[in-house]
């Protein structure tokens, strides 16, 4: 029989943080994240090689305290809860106290922050878990996290990654529906030092989407606001006759997260039944409110997948919604247009 051994700490944090921190887009989206949950209303991110070699976030949310710095980088350290209670009514995107940690794990890590009663920002520093000190630097209030070489210090992770520009694509995906979720922030996105868009975060949703997806896309959007008392779904979704090839342009959001979710994705289809061909598929961007009891979001740290308490009744209400929108006048039949 072999012998039964606790892993050692540095291996151990290893392995949690692969839960975590599987590409450069999961890093993307837990900063994206964080920034969010601070309150920042003017957010950019820029990815080099496919924020493989650095990714970099700048926001202006409320700082993190010098004192506190480095327990931000503790596993399981969070401002956001405090209790078990807490789980039951989570109302920030984090809150788990894991990004940091797993990401400090398998990369190079700064962070530039101030708060508002700081009078200095202060600079702080950690590589592959490893504290490599703390200085004082200058900024306004917000955080800037710079991490780079992810995966450097483990070569078994590195090699699942894809090609650059996939990488970057994921990330890419990650903003996106950043923005799209959070009509008023602001965000700012560079690819190897090229701005590719910004957002006004004027709160409204359209005008994000006409940012990021374009002005093709955004043409004529049809505005949804229905679903049911518990389920309320809003949106924009694109009118039958503006059809496309793909289902690329489907976007789903519950809760304020981006989730994959094919109950919302075959009620939207549905709505569309008898004005469009087959083959041809609506673009959309959804999002569903519903009681944070009905939904299960926590079904994998990083993942995307959800599971509905009843997928009937949200089937039902994304249907209604998006019946009602096409029911408007001028939304017209489909004019396949490539896409
Ligand atoms: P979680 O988001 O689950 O709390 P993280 O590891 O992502 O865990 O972050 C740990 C803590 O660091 C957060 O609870 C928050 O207090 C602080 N923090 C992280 N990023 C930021 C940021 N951009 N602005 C302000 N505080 C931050
Ligand atoms: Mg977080």
């Amino acid at each position: 029989m072999a012998e039964i051994r606790v892993l050692d700490k540095h291996t151990a944090e290893l392995i949690a943080a692969g839960e975590v921190v599987e590409r450069p887009a999961s890093v993307a989206k837990e900063l994206l994240e964080n920034a969010i949950d601070a309150g920042a209303t003017q957010i950019t991110l820029s990815a080099v090689r496919g924020g493989i070699q650095q990714l970099q976030i700048v926001d202006n949310g409320s700082g993190i305290e010098a004192e506190y710095i480095d327990k931000a980088f503790i596993r399981h350290a969070t401002s956001k809860i405090a209790t078990a209670e807490d789980l039951g009514h989570i109302h920030t995107l984090g809150f788990r106290g894991e990004a940091l940690a797993s990401i400090a794990s398998v990369a190079r890590v700064e962070v530039l922050t101030r708060t508002e009663t700081d009078e200095y920002a202060c600079c702080y520093r950690i590589e592959g878990g490893e504290e490599r000190g703390m200085e004082p630097g200058a900024r306004p209030v917000g955080t800037t996290i710079t991490v780079s070489d992810l995966f450097y210090n483990t070569p078994a992770r590195m090699k699942f990654l894809k090609k650059d520009a996939s990488e970057g694509t994921f990330v890419a995906e990650t903003v996106l529906h950043a923005a799209l979720s959070h009509p008023e922030i602001s965000f700012r996105y560079l690819r190897d030092g090229k701005q590719q868009y910004v957002t006004p975060g004027d709160g409204d949703l359209r005008s994000a989407v006409y940012a990021v997806l374009g002005r093709e896309f955004a043409r004529d959007l049809l505005p949804v606001d229905g679903g049911s008392e518990l389920y309320h779904v809003t949106g924009l979704v694109t009118p039958p006759r503006a059809c496309r090839a793909s289902r690329g342009a489907q976007h789903f959001f519950v809760n304020g997260r981006y989730v994959k979710n094919r109950t919302m994705m075959a009620a939207l289809e549905n709505a569309y039944k008898g004005t469009m061909m087959q083959g041809k598929f609506p673009g959309a961007v959804l999002m569903l409110e519903l009681p944070p009891d009905m939904v299960d979001v926590n079904v994998h740290p990083a993942k995307t997948e959800i599971r509905f308490a009843k997928e009937s009744d949200v089937f039902d209400a994304v249907y209604r919604a998006v019946r009602a929108a096409l029911a408007t006048p001028g939304s017209g039949e489909c004019r396949f247009e490539m896409g």
